[in-house]
């Protein structure tokens, strides 16, 4: 759920086009209301409006040079699907597993899981569960968050962990070509001994407190 500040500016020579941008509901919603019509309307307006808890506060209407002007508050209730693959991956991390697709033709294990693979231009072709071990590809130490004026006592390491099982290498140059990794936290570290290429592994929630998300991994911890 949402709630986020909007502005609507309509001119009413262009009510309709404006209408068209908005949802279905929304416009069928104000094309009741026909506010268009008359600016006496306004009380009407506000009171359905708040009946309908599309609005909890109009501070001023306004009809300026056949412009109406409104500040108020829309909720949006939404939700959306993560899709086949990533879908998969994050109830695999309910059940405790770390869910990969695996190309044949490239032999590489994509995790997160793509159900395409963008070398070889196809399809991938299996779910492979992967370790929930590996290294640490690459960190950073971060002694702020959002809010820059605060500095943290005590930093938060975050970085690509590359899982075991999961490296591609060209037979002829042993050059490695991929590791399946992704983002996550890194604790029980300090900045001074996280090291790139540290053996690592993921610490979970306990089953009854993943709900199918990344942070039903905690973190991941030295080995
Ligand atoms: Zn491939």
């Amino acid at each position: 759920m949402s709630k986020k500040q909007v502005k609507v500016v309509a001119m009413v020579d262009q009510w309709e086009k404006f209408l068209k941008h908005l949802p279905p509901d929304l416009k069928k919603f104000y094309q009741k209301l026909d506010i268009t019509q008359s600016p006496s309307k306004k009380g009407q307006i506000e009171k359905d409006l708040e009946e309908k808890g599309l609005m909890t506060h109009i501070p001023n209407w306004k009809l300026d040079n056949g412009i109406y002007l409104g500040n108020y508050r829309l909720q949006f209730n939404y939700s959306r699907t993560a899709g086949h693959a990533i879908g998969t991956f994050l109830n695999g991390l309910r059940e405790g597993k770390i869910l990969g697709r695996k190309c044949h033709t490239c032999g590489r294990i994509l995790v997160p899981p793509r159900m395409f693979c963008e070398w070889c231009f196809r399809e991938t072709d299996q779910w492979v569960e992967v370790a929930d071990t590996g290294i640490v590809g690459t960190y950073s130490v971060s002694y702020i968050t959002a809010d820059p004026k605060v500095r943290l006592e005590k930093p938060i390491i975050s970085g690509v962990v590359w899982l075991d099982g999961t490296k591609l290498e060209t037979p002829s140059s042993k050059t490695v070509r991929h590791w399946g990794g992704f983002m996550h936290y890194f604790d029980e570290v300090t900045p001074e001994k996280i090291k790139i290429g540290m053996k690592v592994k993921a610490v979970w929630e306990p089953p009854n407190k993943r709900r199918g998300s990344i942070l039903d991994i905690k973190y991941f911890k030295p080995v």
